[in-house]
């Protein structure tokens, strides 16, 4: 627990980005969406901890409540509709199988969608539509599908080579296949969702040791797989399957059916989510940015500024520097900063910046990068830094000259910011320079 710099009494949520202060809600002055110190003027940053890790059980009610609201039933009855719909036109002839196999994706898309929604922690599921999330699916789907086909490929196999007269019990193949997939399966998702590399999803042995980590959350996660599988089959083929097949209205029947069984079946699904997100940070899964949340989620600033501008401790070539730097005069920035090193910036953040791209429209690119890095170097947590070191790496790499350097600053953005959008933009440049890289065809080789 952190307390004011000021008051030791209250608690701090805010961190003065400049002055280092903690700040209470009387020390933080809104400004806008943000929050600026009282004392200083600078902008402050909320303080994070880990996100606390709530018990196994305690997102049941919750997701429970959001699928009986507005979008959750929209969601919960489009999915059972359409699985209904096409379980059964699996009966036709000319479209069974195509019916088939989109059932089956459909079925495994939503299944994955909610394991990954509850291996970030997330228990209410968002409202809004996050496109970035079923792209990602695309691939999660693709992952599943590769770990699963140890389980899937024989089980074709069984049906085709099995008497199909002979039923289930007749067809040890397929009767093993089945046996094996509830003990693996889960495994399998959990490797498609937090498996790092191909071979993590592929290999069955590593896939297996990644479950064993998870010791008896693994027992409880295979039970209610077992229990919830038991009431979809209660539901299929027991008396309320019986009664409905018995409609004379297509499809109707089916779409119940599939509405009830999704239910246990998104529950397994919440429960292998939660085992990945609450076992995550123990296996290197997430980053450790996507673990923090505000210290105090609900403090507002309520503070005045006792300084209106945000002010730097400042000596008069700083003064100066600063007006240069407001007025986008680039002459007289680069004759303010002119000797001096990126360590004696006590420039904002913003301000900073706007110093580097003058720098580099003068032809500063070096200097202009160094700024740039000491803007992410000296707080890490600046919502500024990552677009400081992607424009650092980018100075360096394309106009001063220095590409290893600014490779590593590419590197350190995106291991160091994974979420960050300027990360993916980082990972394409080290690619890129990458294939350049490798050596091309010898001069004398030239046609
Ligand atoms: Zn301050
Ligand atoms: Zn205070």
């Amino acid at each position: 627990m952190n307390c004011c710099t000021r008051h030791p009494d209250s608690r701090a949520a805010w961190r003065c980005q400049r002055c280092k202060s903690l700040l209470c809600s009387r020390c933080a002055a809104p400004d806008g969406a943000r929050v600026r110190c009282v004392g200083c003027g600078s902008f402050a940053e909320p303080l994070m901890i880990r996100k606390p890790i709530p018990p196994f059980w305690s997102m049941l009610p919750t997701f429970v409540r959001w699928i009986f609201r507005r979008r959750g039933l929209i969601e919960w009855l489009a999915t059972g509709a359409v699985l209904g719909l096409a379980a059964w036109l699996v009966r036709f002839a000319g479209v069974g199988t195509v019916a088939a196999v989109l059932y089956l994706l459909l079925f495994v898309a939503s299944f994955m969608l909610i394991v990954r929604r509850a291996a970030e922690g997330r228990e209410e599921m968002p409202d809004e539509v996050d496109l970035h999330e079923y792209d990602e699916l695309g691939l999660v789907l693709y992952r599943f599908l590769l770990a699963t086909a140890i389980l899937w490929i024989p089980t074709l196999l069984g049906l085709l080579y099995g008497e199909a007269e002979a039923g289930l019990l007749g067809n040890p193949v397929l009767l093993l296949a089945i046996g094996a997939s509830v003990l693996y399966a889960p495994a399998a998702v959990v490797a498609a969702i937090a498996g790092r590399s191909l071979g993590d999803v592929l290999n069955p042995v590593q896939v297996l040791s990644t479950v064993t980590r998870f010791g008896r959350d693994y027992g409880v996660a295979l039970l209610v797989l077992l229990v919830m599988g038991g009431l979809i089959a209660a539901v299929r083929f027991g008396p309320p399957g019986a009664a409905l097949a018995g409609l004379p209205v297509p499809w109707v029947a089916e779409f119940v059916i599939e509405t009830i069984s999704l239910l246990p079946a998104w529950l397994v699904a919440l429960s292998l989510g939660r085992l990945i997100f609450q076992n995550g940070e123990e296996l290197g899964l997430f980053s450790s940015k996507s673990l923090l949340v505000p210290e105090l989620p609900g403090a507002r600033p309520t503070g005045v500024l006792e300084r209106p501008e945000p002010e730097l401790p400042g000596e008069a070539e700083d003064d100066e520097l600063r007006e240069a730097v407001r007025a986008g005069d680039a002459q007289a920035a680069a004759a303010a900063w002119a000797g001096r090193a990126p360590e004696d910036l006590s420039l904002s953040s913003e301000l900073a910046l706007r110093l580097a791209a003058l720098l580099s429209g003068a032809g500063e690119h070096l200097q202009a990068a160094g700024i740039c890095r000491q803007v992410a170097e000296r707080d890490p947590q600046d919502p500024l830094a990552p677009r400081a070191l992607y424009t650092a790496a980018r100075l360096l790499v394309e106009m001063a000259g220095q590409p290893e350097s600014g490779q590593a600053l590419y590197r350190s953005l995106a291991e160091g910011y994974p979420d960050d959008p300027l990360a993916d933009k980082a990972r394409q440049q080290l690619g890129e320079s990458g294939d350049r890289s490798t050596p091309g065809p010898s001069p004398d080789g030239a046609k």
